[in-house]
């Protein structure tokens, strides 16, 4: 039986009922009662009665505590097993479950609040070249590289997340397209620059790219027109040439006369 049950079966084997009975069948006899002898027996009887009181509150009292501990130690575990639930156990980024439940939570803030919203997703250049050449545990490590990077350039209320097998989305919350291009080229650039070592042999494997798209929220978007809209620029980032980041031309962009391409 569970600690709440115990405590549960304590309150309700009656101790409480049985002491008020006692104690009203001692009130009876102290009426009744004449002498001395009478008298004593009913104190004897209200001083045990009183003990007995006494001891089934400490025990009920010890049960409360171990039953704090148990919700205590629940509550713990049932927050290890949420934070389980939305993890990538890979690369410890947020899986694709807690992005989505993200995405849908900030395009409906951005409504609320008019505030931009802007979404990059992330794959990584010929990953199946190089599982093919170094084997496909080496590429895990990769993968875990280039959350790292992903993750040393987001900040505060910006979420990273490994939204498929080599392919990760980042949500940035206010933020304008053009500053969202910047974060996107400084994750490229980190993930271009490290030159990859496996470390079990000392073997150089040279170094891997990523390809970015990037789009920005607009008033009628929901969370899946957004994906949508940044999935065509990370395929034509990927048609130009890869390790590059590309957003849909946007008035923004063209108001300046720059491409959108910044690689
Ligand atoms: P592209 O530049 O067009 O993206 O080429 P690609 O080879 O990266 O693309 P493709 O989608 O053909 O292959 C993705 C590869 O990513 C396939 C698979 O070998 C690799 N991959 C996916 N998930 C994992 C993973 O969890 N671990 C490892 N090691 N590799 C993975
Ligand atoms: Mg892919
Ligand atoms: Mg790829």
């Amino acid at each position: 039986m569970g600690e709440i049950e115990q405590v549960m079966a304590m309150i309700d084997a009656g101790s409480a009922s049985n002491y008020t009975t006692s104690l009203a069948s001692m009130t009876e006899k102290l009426g009744k009662s004449k002498d001395r002898g009478g008298l004593r027996s009913i104190v004897e009887g209200l001083v045990q009665t009183a003990k007995e009181m006494e001891e089934s509150n400490h025990k009920l009292e010890e049960r409360l505590n171990a039953s704090k501990q148990e919700i205590d130690q629940l509550q713990v575990n049932l927050e290890v097993v949420r934070t389980e639930s939305l993890t990538d156990p890979l690369t410890q980024l947020a899986n694709c479950k807690f992005f989505d439940t993200t995405l849908e939570q900030c395009t409906a803030d951005a409504r609320a609040k008019n505030e931009p919203l802007s979404l990059l997703m992330t794959d990584i250049d010929h990953f199946k070249n190089f599982n093919d050449s170094f084997g496909h545990l080496t590429g895990d490590q990769v993968l875990r590289l280039v959350a790292m990077s992903v993750k040393q350039n987001v900040k505060g209320q910006e979420t990273a997340a490994r939204y498929g097998g080599e392919e990760f989305a980042i949500v940035l919350p206010n933020t304008v397209l053009r500053s969202a291009m910047t974060v996107a080229d400084h994750i490229r650039r980190a993930v271009m620059t490290k030159e990859l070592m496996k470390r079990s042999t000392g073997e150089h494997l040279g170094r891997v790219t990523i390809s970015i798209g990037v789009a920005t929220w607009h008033k009628s978007d929901n969370a899946q027109m957004l994906i949508e809209r940044a999935d065509p620029c990370l395929y034509a980032a990927k048609r130009h040439g890869r390790n590059r980041v590309m957003c849909k031309t946007d008035p923004e962009v063209t108001a300046t006369g720059t491409s959108s391409q910044v690689a």
